[in-house]
């Protein structure tokens, strides 16, 4: 490994040094924590919650796991990509087997997904084959309108519930902590692409005892351009545009707007207002369609009320043939032209904003002549 047994080395000492405090030090009070869960499933202890951000709630042994689990302490997404895939593709969207816009024809699905349905109806289909006995998904608190909570689904109709998009974080991966116990030996995860990369780094980078990357089966990277604090539904929609959060149906993002869906109508609120409550892990973050995940899928693409699919590995385009031939879907062909030509220009602005963020953030930390050079 090119990087990883350095860094490896350098991250076990420092994470069985501070324990927990590394964590912080070198990933969240740095504004790197993307919120995947990980740190929450690995811990020994049972010590740390992950909600928008972790926090550590009893005493930490300092065993380091949550630091050598973190996507955002080491990972060296080319290696994992060319480990998964042959290799790494210059195309804008990643390795691609095949593409395809679909639309699932359950009403059920169709009414609770957020666009196509494929997500759901794939977990769906995969369960009742027994391709997975588990998947890895986000719901929502029933105590708290419109807040993100992980789950673990083991049954198709516990994912109704689960189905369509929420714009805060939701700490996926936290529920693998349950799987050994529950013995869930293949996993299916679906996520934005951090929570995919946080998948990879326990399969590529795992411990053992942990037992857990041998059970992650499939990963549904859902296309992602930013993510937002829940303040977004509470100070915004609620407080700002006296949206009761209890009223909101769906949300949604659009061109330049936010899109909030109550019985009442659609409101339209500018994006620019949203963006206000962006998450500032967010701002460094380069991966627009999850390129290390089995699946990648997103609305930017297809026609509205269809999901753009684009299978990378092997075993997802397998899936997806049995699917279209079990006449699941009503399908078009994703073009380019107003279609994946977005999803590219999307990758390129994100990676081009965050290198910009990284720069705005290491520049101060440089003596004066380097400060304030242009670049
Ligand atoms: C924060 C965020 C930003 C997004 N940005 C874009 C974008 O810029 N362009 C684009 O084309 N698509 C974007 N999407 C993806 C899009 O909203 C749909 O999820 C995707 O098109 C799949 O639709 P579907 O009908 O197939 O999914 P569904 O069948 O409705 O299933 C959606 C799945 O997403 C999971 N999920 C919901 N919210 C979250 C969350 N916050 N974190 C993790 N998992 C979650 C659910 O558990 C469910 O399994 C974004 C999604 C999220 C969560
Ligand atoms: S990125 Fe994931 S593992 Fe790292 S601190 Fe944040 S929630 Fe924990
Ligand atoms: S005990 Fe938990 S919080 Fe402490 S270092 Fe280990 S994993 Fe991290
Ligand atoms: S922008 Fe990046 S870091 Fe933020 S939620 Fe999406 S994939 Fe994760």
């Amino acid at each position: 490994m090119v990087v990883a047994q350095q860094e490896l080395l350098e991250y076990l000492w420092l994470g069985r040094e501070e324990g927990y405090t590394a964590l912080e030090h070198e990933v969240i009070f740095r504004d790197l924590c993307c919120g995947c869960g990980n740190c929450e499933a690995v811990c020994p202890e049972d010590v740390v919650r992950v909600d928008e951000f972790p926090r550590l709630i009893g005493e930490c042994t300092d065993c380091g796991y949550c630091l050598m689990q973190c996507p955002r302490s080491f990972f060296n997404a080319d290696e994992v990509e060319e480990k998964l895939f042959g290799e790494v593709v210059e195309d804008e969207l990643g390795f691609v087997r095949k593409r395809i816009g679909v639309r699932s024809l359950d009403k059920g699905i169709a009414k609770a997904a957020q666009d196509g349905g494929f997500v759901t109806a794939l977990l769906s289909y995969a369960l009742e084959k027994g391709v997975i006995d588990g998947a890895v998904v986000g719901g929502v608190r029933e105590d708290k309108p419109w807040y993100p909570e992980a789950r673990l689904v083991t049954s198709p109709e516990e994912l109704i519930p689960t189905a369509g998009t929420r714009y805060s974080n939701s700490p996926n991966l936290a529920v693998l902590k349950h799987v050994v116990e529950l013995d869930l030996k293949r996993l299916a995860i679906v996520g934005v692409p951090c929570q995919i990369e946080a998948a990879r780094k326990l399969q590529f980078y795992p411990i053992e005892e942990l037992d857990l990357s041998g059970r992650i089966a499939l990963t549904i990277s859902i296309f992602c351009s930013s993510n937002f604090l829940y303040e977004l539904m509470t100070e915004l929609v609620q407080k700002s545009y006296g949206v009761k959060l209890e009223d909101v149906k769906k949300v949604d993002i659009k061109g330049k707007h936010f899109l909030v869906y109550t019985d009442e109508g659609k409101l339209e609120i500018p994006l620019k207002e949203a963006y206000r409550y962006r998450r500032e892990p967010c701002k460094v973050c380069t991966d627009f369609t999850g390129r290390l995940a089995d699946f990648a899928v997103g609305s930017v693409g297809s026609p509205p009320g269809y999901t753009s699919v684009l299978a990378r590995s092997e075993a997802a385009v397998k899936l997806l043939d049995e699917m279209l031939a079990a006449g699941l879907f009503e399908t078009v062909e994703l073009k380019e032209e107003k279609g994946l030509e977005i999803a590219r220009k999307l990758q390129l602005r994100k990676e081009k904003n965050a290198k910009k963020e990284i720069r705005r953030r290491i520049r101060p930390l440089l003596p004066p002549p380097y400060r304030n050079m242009k670049f």
